[in-house]
């Protein structure tokens, strides 16, 4: 598995006319190694790789990390690197510009006068976008458990509790059947707060008639789901209900159309262009979707700016949203895997509108 990881890496840094790629994001160091410690690089060379990392992991290493070669080190990990015996003159060196520290590669420059350092973007998310089985089956169960946790979760919530109760109680759950711990904040918006698309869940109470907009996500060894569910406590407005026919019809359509091959711009258009002739095209306000695996939000991105093509094993959420200031707001998401034909959709919880 690490092997073929490895290998993909390898072929991309050649077209990049790399050498060796300094890997500083932890989410990549597990990706390349299997290391979910909180402290470690990762260098891939031609023909070598290591892994860096200090003397609190010297166990956890030997139970994650085989056939990778470890430096157990009690400096920092760029000096470390900086004195890995595989440097030489005009090697190009390719480091992870969005990730390394600006100290970090103060550090490399210094001990490596004549390195030259390549600064690289994604490299290692476009190999990690196509996902094989064991991914897929991470992803799948840290989807299962989000699923369970919502029917719950539509169990539990009432009028008069706040978001944050809400919050609290899917992150408890979250552990409770499993999971490593929540993907992220979960997001609880109620009412006129639906209409902030990343609403953090507040000390608002929720009342009868507003809808709720419930965004969260779990994580199993080190992979995410993400899911969203918007509900009615009591019963809605008929605007409600109409939009909300709008933004699963929306979601149906894109759903069906996700094909590997296809432009990711294009995808994001299908459900644009349908909000739009609905009549709301300018209050679905964010991308359509983007790739999730160790990292909740990565490549490929679905939105109308991505250069990204859809490619079989990709595993991305489909969530579009109407948000409508001082109204509230609508979004449903769902998680699936681009294939050649007809995508596989992890995320099964019912779509249609849930009153609760
Ligand atoms: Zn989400
Ligand atoms: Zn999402």
């Amino acid at each position: 598995m690490f092997e073929q990881r490895l290998a993909a890496l390898r072929r991309s840094l050649a077209q990049s006319n790399l050498d060796a790629l300094l890997v500083t994001y932890l989410p990549h160091v597990r990706y390349l190694t299997g290391f979910s410690g909180s402290n470690g690089h990762c260098f891939v060379g031609k023909r070598t790789e290591y892994l860096l990392t200090d003397n609190r992991y010297r166990d956890q290493v030997k139970e994650e990390v085989h056939g990778i070669r470890v430096v157990i080190t009690k400096k920092s990990l760029s000096e470390a690197a900086a004195g890995l015996p595989v440097f030489s003159g005009s090697m190009r060196l390719g480091i992870e510009s969005q990730y390394l520290s600006v100290a970090g590669l103060a550090t490399l420059k210094k001990r490596l006068h004549r390195v030259t350092f390549v600064k690289t973007q994604s490299l290692v998310e476009r190999v990690a976008a196509i996902k094989d089985k064991s991914e897929i089956d991470s992803i799948r169960r840290a989807v299962d458990i989000s699923e369970r946790v919502f029917r719950r979760i539509v169990e539990f919530v009432r009028p008069g509790m706040t978001e944050l109760d809400v919050a609290a109680e899917i992150g408890y759950l979250h552990r409770k059947l499993g999971a490593e711990a929540d993907a992220f904040e979960p997001i609880v918006a109620s009412g006129r707060r639906g209409a902030l698309p990343h609403a953090r869940a507040s000390s608002k109470k929720i009342r009868s008639g507003e809808l709720v907009t419930l965004d969260f996500g779990c994580r199993v060894k080190g992979y995410n789901s993400d899911l969203t569910r918007t509900v009615a406590v009591g019963r809605p407005l008929a605007r409600a209900r109409k939009i909300y026919q709008v933004v699963q019809d929306a979601q149906r359509i894109a759903i069906e159309a996700a094909r590997s091959g296809m432009a990711a711009k294009a995808l994001d258009g299908v459900a644009r262009s349908y909000i739009r002739k609905k009549g709301f095209g300018r209050y679905f306000s964010h991308s359509l979707g983007h790739g999730l695996g160790l990292q909740v939000h990565e490549a490929p991105r679905i939105s109308s700016l991505s250069k990204d093509v859809l490619l079989d094993g990709n595993v991305v959420t489909i969530e579009p949203g109407i948000y409508i200031p001082e109204f509230g707001g609508i979004r449903i998401e769902d998680d699936i895997v681009v294939r050649n034909t007809h995508p596989e959709v992890l995320s099964r919880s019912p779509r249609e509108l849930l009153i609760l």
